[in-house]
């Protein structure tokens, strides 16, 4: 059952369904990962689920194994196929999630970074 929390018409459900294009990097059963359109760094995907998740926590707790599984295997092979991970140069993760995360779109989603060193954790 679709849970109560998770705004069908979000941005990144227009994209997982269609409505609104996005520049593909990957794809398969779990995960879409496309470049972000207004990028932080050389390189920034976002990789989302395709399931109804508004956030990371929201996606713990009521996405079933196989979800979790495909999709974090998914957000690995596309820092690997990217040539950011070992023995390549590296990259960073982050998922905001709430006001205090400055979340904006409300659809589970990893920003994945790459392509220069990206200096401190915070600014
Ligand atoms: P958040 O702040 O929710 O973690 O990040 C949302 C991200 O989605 C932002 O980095 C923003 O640039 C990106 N974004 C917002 N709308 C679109 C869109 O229509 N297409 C793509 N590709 N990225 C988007």
């Amino acid at each position: 059952m679709m849970n109560m929390i998770y705004d069908i018409n979000n941005i990144f459900a227009k994209i997982l369904r269609g409505e609104i294009p996005c520049n593909k990097v990957y794809e398969d059963e779990w995960a879409l990962a496309f470049n972000d359109i207004a990028p932080a760094a050389p390189v920034h995907v976002l990789v989302i689920p395709k399931g109804p998740y508004a956030s990371l926590d929201d996606f713990a707790a009521h996405a079933s194994n196989d979800e979790i599984a495909g999709f974090y295997r998914a957000l690995g092979r596309v820092a690997r196929e990217l040539g950011l991970a070992a023995p390549g140069p590296g990259y960073r993760t982050l998922s905001n999630a709430g006001a205090h995360g400055g979340q904006e779109v409300p659809h589970f989603h990893v920003h994945l970074f790459g392509g220069r060193p990206l200096g401190p954790m915070l600014r």
